[in-house]
């Protein structure tokens, strides 16, 4: 019997690319998307006309900060000022597919053989022998038929039932022998307490094994509930409508991996300066395509890179999930904090709660955390907590405090800003 074929443990060659290569491909790459939108695009003509860039030296990475960040609150404007794609491709591009997103935005897409979400399911092991049901929107908009193509690309076998009622979707997934499950955690968990409501058991009387979430950020508790009760393996994936795929998670499950179709910045949101790995910032993306010509997408989400290679043997640039919205960090001594960083401190330390204060010492930031800490906690506290704190939020404590239990309600910020700049 011929020895079957060893299948690859990467979706292709480009995931693990030496550093000085993925450099190089990117450079390039950019290179050339600016010539061509030069070119091609009114509105990149006029953006670089504007500031008096040539567009033959936008050449690297770091040279897309001279270009604006664009928002989706722009993108809309600039759209409707000059309909239908805002000047960012040929008026009359030739294109496979147009999604709108609500705005409206509208989005040429990719030919359907880009690897669109193929990278993300492929690292989550959905396979040909999968059998998916894809609970997104097929109507209008790019969720449903984009991620549609990624579980084709990997060869699995799509169910399509989009925004269908729980009842349906169980019926199909009961009826099908549906093995795999891609849509928003919450909706797989609506499904599964409907067919518990209905008085099945989900691990036992069904077939879904793995599910691959997007567009909803997953609770570490959510996460824990799927893969321990109902032996379901989970994986995220991150995009935007706007630019596509972006990250997604390996069975290391620690960290996403940035697909190597975007070029992704965390950048300082209000100067739009790139920061340096581990610093908290906007993920700013820009595809790299030959039709559409949004350059430095600013997502407003919240990330950092991370430093480590992963040991799964891709070589991509990885983000550490989303930390929140630009608009919930605060600054301090230049580096943003977040809401959900200081939860994932508390998290640490058995969900104590705890508060940041900023205060101006001097002309300086004085950042001062007060915890609520009994006696007996207080050890383990000043022997961890500031470490733990600078790992996650990479910015030092000036000062920790101990407050007594009940003195923080859930009413009270997570951070108080009492920074005077008079
Ligand atoms: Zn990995």
């Amino acid at each position: 019997m011929a020895a079957k074929a060893k299948e690859s443990r990467f979706f292709d060659a480009k995931e693990t690319m030496t550093t000085t290569k993925r450099l190089a491909y990117y450079n390039q790459s950019l290179s050339k998307m600016v010539r061509l939108g030069y070119k091609k695009s009114s509105r990149i003509k006029k953006i670089l006309d504007e500031r008096n860039i040539d567009p033959t030296k936008i050449k690297t990475i770091k040279d897309l900060e001279k270009l604006p960040l664009i928002s989706r609150e722009q993108l809309v404007k600039l759209e409707m000022e000059e309909p239908p794609f805002g000047g960012f491709c040929e008026k009359d591009v030739k294109t496979d597919r147009i999604f709108t997103s609500p705005g409206p935005v509208y989005e040429p897409h990719l030919t359907e053989k880009d690897p669109i979400w193929g990278r993300g399911y492929y690292a989550a092991g959905f396979r040909k022998e999968d059998v998916v049901l894809n609970a997104f929107s097929y109507h209008m908009v790019a969720a449903g038929l984009t991620f549609h193509s990624g579980l084709r690309r990997v060869g699995a076998t799509v169910i399509p039932s989009g925004a269908s009622s729980t009842e349906n979707q169980i019926q199909l997934i009961r009826d099908l022998g549906a093995t795999g499950y891609t849509g928003t955690p919450s909706f797989l968990m609506a499904i599964i307490k409907k067919a518990e409501e209905m008085g099945y058991s989900f691990k036992d009387n069904f077939k879904i094994r793995r599910a691959s979430f997007v567009a909803e950020p997953l609770q570490p508790s959510l996460r824990e509930k799927f893969e321990k009760e109902y032996a379901i393996d989970t994986y995220q994936m991150y995009g935007a409508t706007e630019v596509g795929d972006i990250a997604y998670e390996c069975k290391q499950k620690n960290g996403w991996h940035i697909c190597e179709e975007v070029i992704v910045e965390i950048v300082d949101p209000t100067t739009g300066k790139q920061l340096g790995p581990g610093e908290l910032g906007e993920v700013v993306v820009t595809r790299l395509n030959n039709i559409f010509f949004l350059f430095r997408f600013g997502t407003g989400d919240l990330s950092r890179f991370i430093k480590e290679r992963c040991p799964c043997g891709r070589t991509s640039f990885r983000l550490m999930g989303i930390s929140g919205r630009v608009g919930e960090a605060t600054k301090v001594r230049g580096m943003f904090i977040a809401p959900s960083q200081l939860k994932l401190v508390s998290s640490k330390f058995g969900d104590v709660k705890l508060q940041a204060l900023v205060d101006r010492v001097e002309f300086k930031d004085y950042l001062m955390v007060r915890v609520e800490a009994g006696p007996e906690d207080h050890g383990k506290l000043e022997a961890e907590f500031e470490k733990v704190f600078k790992e996650i939020c990479t910015v030092k404590i000036d000062k920790l405090e101990f407050i007594e239990k009940g003195t923080l309600s859930d009413k009270d910020s997570l951070i108080v800003d009492r920074r005077s700049w008079k």
